[in-house]
């Protein structure tokens, strides 16, 4: 009575259908393994085990910007380029009788930097300021590990100590 309830359309289960299923229950299983055990030992992961591990960014990578302030000449171009207004400038014009200083390009520094801040937290990345710095003070690191709790923290100052800290952990 049960045999036929399971069975629908009045089929009946005979000997042979019952070790046919139990045959094709264990292929399939069997199937499933072979792939799962594939994946297992014969596959190389595709993930790694971060933090401990670390992928490293392709050298062209827009990632955390830098600015080697000790080369910007405060011209102001990078701000002035930036789509979303996220570069904070101040300078001061230097004394007359202060000694002249150049940038690694030879361009005379007649201003005196005073803040240089980027707010990560709107930066789209797009690069536009990098591009047009004349002394090529301004760049892309592969630096990709600075989230923060607080969007006041995604500002950066870049003449603040611990910004040449971290430049000297990334850029070296
Ligand atoms: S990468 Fe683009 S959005 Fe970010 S600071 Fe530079 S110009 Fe502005
Ligand atoms: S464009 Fe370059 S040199 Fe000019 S203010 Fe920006 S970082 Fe400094």
């Amino acid at each position: 009575m049960s045999t036929q309830a399971t069975y629908q359309a009045g089929e009946q289960l005979t000997l042979g259908k019952w070790f046919k299923n139990i045959w094709t229950a264990v292929r399939t299983v069997t199937k499933g393994l072979g792939i799962t055990f594939k994946y297992v030992y014969g596959v190389k992961p595709v993930t790694i085990e971060y933090p401990e591990v670390r992928e490293e960014l392709p050298k062209n990578s827009r990632s955390r910007l830098f600015n080697d302030v000790e080369n910007c000449i405060s011209c102001y171009q990078c701000a002035t380029a930036c789509p979303v207004d996220c570069i904070y400038i101040t300078a001061t014009r230097r004394e007359k009788d202060a000694p002249t200083i150049k940038a690694k390009n030879g361009t005379p520094i007649k201003l005196d930097l005073m803040q240089f801040t980027i707010d990560t937290a709107l930066c789209c990345y797009c690069g536009l300021c990098t591009t047009v710095c004349p002394t090529e003070c301004l760049t892309h690191t592969t630096d990709y590990e600075f989230s923060q709790y607080t969007l006041d923290e995604m500002k950066y100052d870049y003449l603040a100590p611990d910004i040449r800290k971290w430049r000297e952990r990334i850029v070296g």
